[in-house]
């Protein structure tokens, strides 16, 4: 039987052995998978800014829609869902939202907010007869209840603006690292606005009450 000899014998050059090829082929696949790994979590315009935002695995929901999770790191932070209309693909992205804006029970553990707090209260005392809601008179000597009279409305007004940030991601104009940071900036000024103490005023028990401000 005939002896196959191969075109270029080891030491000559050209030659490739065994080893290396299973490298090179190696690399190859991993630059395919990876190839592949960026197809599959390409989705519309969507950029993800830097290396600690992700976009994972996908998930098939009930209603055939296509749901990936966003991630900073190890927490979750939102969701991109593609729905399937027809032949086009409709993209959606959400922002998840952690804790309230002006949150009480959650700002007052600062201490000096607390003491600009009881301040507040004090001056109002003395300076606010009655009621800001029901105009009765308020009682001197009973604990007083301050109330952010403008923060229901100002909490709609920063939702809404927090709720654009998503399109602007979906649209390419922003990275998700760049959306997502402006979307807490933007809860984060209702924080700031309740620790302001702007647009406060005294109101009377019941009326605090009725607006849930001692929970
Ligand atoms: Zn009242």
């Amino acid at each position: 039987m005939p002896i196959k000899t191969p075109d270029i014998l080891p030491g000559e050059k050209g030659y490739i052995s065994k080893k290396e090829k299973t490298t090179k082929k190696k690399l190859k696949e991993k630059i395919e998978k990876t190839k592949q790994r960026k197809k599959e979590t390409t989705i519309g315009k969507i950029k993800t800014g830097s290396k600690g935002y992700r976009i994972g695995k996908s998930k098939i929901t009930p209603n055939k829609e296509k749901k990936y999770p966003i991630w900073r790191y190890s927490k979750k932070i939102g969701e991109i869902i593609v729905k399937n209309k027809g032949a086009k693909e409709e993209i959606n992205l959400k922002f998840n939202r952690f804790g309230g804006i002006g949150n009480h029970k959650h700002l007052i553990q600062d201490a000096d907010f607390q003491f600009q707090w009881t301040i507040r209260e004090q001056e109002l005392l003395m300076t606010q007869g009655k009621c800001f809601l029901c105009r009765k008179k308020i009682s001197k000597t009973a604990k007083p209840n301050l109330y952010h009279y403008k923060i229901f409305k100002k909490r709609i007004e920063l939702l809404e603006e927090a709720s654009e940030v998503p399109q602007e991601v979906l649209s390419g104009k922003l990275t998700i690292e760049k959306g997502w940071e402006k979307f807490n900036n933007i809860l984060e000024e209702g924080n700031r606005y309740y620790m302001s103490l702007k647009d406060t005023a005294l109101i009377c028990q019941s009326c605090a009450k009725q607006k849930g401000l001692n929970n």
